[in-house]
């Protein structure tokens, strides 16, 4: 990986000093034997999806108790002592209509709410109801014997207030971010107007949300203190495209604005409407980006790095979905999926994000994948677009505002966001990272060493 031996000190927030060796302080962390990296930054992920993910469970297609009784244990192991267990797509072909006492059997230890699949009744354990204050309660909980059974039919609205549940804690996707050594986050939601604002705003206010934030969204998304006003998403569907003009005008709003855009661009036909779009508004801006680029015909290769559009790509998808777009693609399209060497070659910006909740949000698990080109079955998808380890990871060191520029790396002044890797580690395919730093503050740092 190259580099020197040198100590490094951190002061406010910011590197003040690096030097082959400065005085001892109290406060020294030995890296013994490992990297000091800038922080990783997930050019694209999608925060509230991630956490509202991480404290639900699916039950979707489980339909023997068994199979519920260990997804919901499974899905309990992550979650922090007491913390809410929230369940969703419960089929009652699975143990029929449940009640209190069947979900206490299941989940004793801590509160537990259930939705069926058809979403109009909810059920929850006795502990779950103990959180529910004190009654009155409304009529849609239901009672046998002037005693809750833990049913509650369309009560959704009253649950939610009682319960306080929604927004989703960002608090453990943060600190889960934090153990893959991620400092810098892009939300990339689309529809991210004032009120997502606010909410990742309070986040970053409380402290439950460390990483430092890029928001990308709709025009009407604000400029904030917390966090850095991104590019205008553009969310082209392939299976309702809107016409050229449409998106060309978007783009010039954008523009007039004073931001850049980004556009969702999986399918081909994706890529070819921004292509023209773009050309529709008087061609592409610094800073303009598309998002997955997961299928990019070689014939438009040039053009993309002509017009010095930045390509964000999930390399983790080949890991996770790869069998099933060896699967599925044609053929003759399956050289374009997922390119990475032979953009990098004609000279297209590349950074990467994880697309989480849909890819991994684990980096590793995708820089692994852009070099090794491995499906979850073992086997090689594109082998040819593989990029070398040093190449793979720079995907994750651009700054958030041009993500495909130069590095953010390790200088004097520079903030102190930055993690210590393990190289051993990461040739064994675990966990590499050590220690995970933001503005100068410990976010994460591991035990076993
Ligand atoms: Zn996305």
């Amino acid at each position: 990986m190259g580099g020197a031996l040198v100590d490094v000190a951190l002061r406010g927030g910011r590197i003040i000093a690096i030097a082959s060796r400065l005085p001892p302080t109290s406060r020294d962390i030995d890296s013994a034997g490992c990297h000091l990296l800038p922080g990783l930054a997930d050019h694209h992920i999608h925060l509230l999806a991630t956490a509202a993910r991480m404290t639900s469970a699916s039950l979707d297609g489980l339909a023997d108790e068994r199979a519920v009784k260990l997804r919901l244990r499974a899905h309990a192991h992550a979650l922090p002592p007491g913390a809410w267990l929230r369940a969703t797509g419960y089929d009652e072909r699975a143990a029929g209509l449940p009640n209190r006492a069947m979900l206490d059997a299941w989940m004793p230890d801590r509160p537990l709410r259930l939705q069926d699949r058809t979403g109009a009744l909810w059920v929850l354990n006795s502990a779950g109801l103990a959180e529910l204050g004190n009654e009155p309660w409304p009529d849609c909980v239901e009672r046998e014997g002037g005693l809750p059974t833990g049913r509650i039919w369309r009560g959704d609205a009253w649950l939610r207030e009682r319960i306080q549940a929604l927004p989703p804690s960002l608090a453990q996707l943060s600190a889960k971010l934090a153990t893959h050594g991620i400092t810098c986050i892009t939300d990339a939601t689309a529809h991210n107007g004032p009120a997502e604002a606010a909410l990742l705003t309070d986040a970053v206010a409380s402290g439950a949300l460390r990483q430092r934030l890029t928001l990308m969204g709709r025009e009407e998304l604000p400029a904030g203190t917390s966090y850095v006003l991104g590019p205008v998403k553009l969310l082209l569907d392939e299976r309702d495209l809107p016409d050229v003009e449409t998106i060309s005008e978007r783009i010039r709003a954008a523009r007039a604005l004073g931001r850049s855009v980004a556009a969702h661009a999986v399918t081909v036909s994706e890529l070819l409407l921004f292509l023209a779009a773009l050309d529709g508004a008087g061609g592409a801006c610094p800073g303009d980006r598309i998002e997955h680029g997961s299928l990019i015909p070689a014939s438009l290769i040039p053009d993309l790095a002509a017009a010095g559009l930045t390509v964000v790509a999930n390399p983790g998808f080949i890991a996770t979905r790869g069998d099933r777009y060896m699967a599925q693609v044609p053929p003759h399209e399956q050289a374009d999926l997922h390119r990475l060497a032979s953009l990098a070659k004609a000279g297209v910006l590349l950074a990467a994000g994880s697309d989480a909740p849909y890819g991994p949000p684990d980096p590793w698990i995708a820089i692994r994948a852009a070099v090794d080109r491995r499906t979850a079955s073992g086997a090689h998808l594109n082998p040819a677009e593989a990029l070398p380890h040093s190449a793979a990871l720079s995907l994750w060191l651009g700054d958030p505002a041009t993500p495909a520029g130069l590095p953010r790396t390790a200088v004097v002044g520079a903030p102190a966001d930055l993690c210590i890797i393990d190289p051993r580690a990461m040739a064994e395919g675990e966990n590499p990272v050590r220690m995970t730093i933001i503005a100068g503050d410990i976010v994460f740092a591991s035990s076993g060493r």
